[in-house]
């Protein structure tokens, strides 16, 4: 991918986040470029709003289909794709496919360019969803006001697996959940404080001797925090 579009009612939520850290740099850089949409820019003057009630009844407003295919027709004309089949287009809801370390890596690894679209109110008419979607994520068992959270924590999760993304290569493959334990205690300077002294094997300098403590401190980790990685680690054949 070289592109990713948002659309969003709160486009000005993106700037400070994107702009910040290594993945502020990653885009600084210009190795992958980032352009968010303002959903009611595509409004008509005839109805005004992007979205409306529900048919049926119910609480809530529903983003339009017809207000979202502008948008999209847009990104498609302005960005000169042939279609919509040459994006990938992400929807995030409670109801998709739950974020997770594998997921965020497979993200990092499309070759299309990305569009993310973020639901507000009660969602979006099931019929662009049907059209124009090509995956559903959620990231967790809860209700936000808005995708534009989960969507910010869904670049940001694959950024990271993209190559130059992290100074130092190699972290994003030390870091948890990648052999499917998570990362154990990390300690810097004072080597001292309120009493409590830095294990003494990482003061030692002996490589082999810090990997493995490092090593039984994730097993330990992964016991203690997240039984039930911890199971499924002790159940597979990786280890
Ligand atoms: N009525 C919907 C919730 C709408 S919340 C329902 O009950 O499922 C408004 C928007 O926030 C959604 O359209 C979606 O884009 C976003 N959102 C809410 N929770 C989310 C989650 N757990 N993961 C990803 N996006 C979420």
């Amino acid at each position: 991918m070289k592109k990713i579009w948002i659309i969003s009612l709160f486009p000005d939520f993106f700037a400070s986040y994107f702009d910040s850290g290594v993945v502020g740099k990653f885009f600084a850089e210009g190795k992958l470029t980032l352009e968010t949409l303002y959903l009611g820019d595509f409004s008509k003057k005839s109805f005004k709003g992007v979205d409306a009630s529900p048919y049926g009844g119910g609480p809530g407003m529903v983003m339009r289909a017809d207000v979202l295919k502008s948008a999209m027709d847009h990104i498609i004309e302005d960005g000169g794709y042939q279609s919509k089949d040459e994006l990938h287009t992400i929807y995030t809801s409670p109801r998709g496919e739950t974020l997770r370390n594998i997921l965020a890596k497979d993200l990092g690894m499309i070759s299309k360019d990305l569009v993310f679209i973020c639901g507000r109110y009660e969602g979006v008419d099931e019929r662009f969803i049907e059209e124009y979607v090509d995956q559903i994520i959620s990231i967790g068992d809860f209700v936000l006001s808005g995708g534009e959270l989960a969507v910010m924590t869904i670049i940001d999760s694959f950024i990271r697996f993209l190559p130059g993304a992290l100074g130092n290569n190699s972290s994003a493959l030390e870091d948890s959940f990648e052999d499917g334990l998570i990362e154990g205690p990390v300690y810097t300077r004072p080597s001292e404080f309120l009493g409590k002294n830095v294990p003494d094997v990482l003061l030692s300098g002996d490589h082999a001797k810090i990997k493995d403590y490092n090593h039984q401190k994730k097993l330990e980790f992964t016991k203690k925090y997240r039984p039930d990685l911890y199971k499924a680690y002790i159940d597979s054949d990786n280890r």
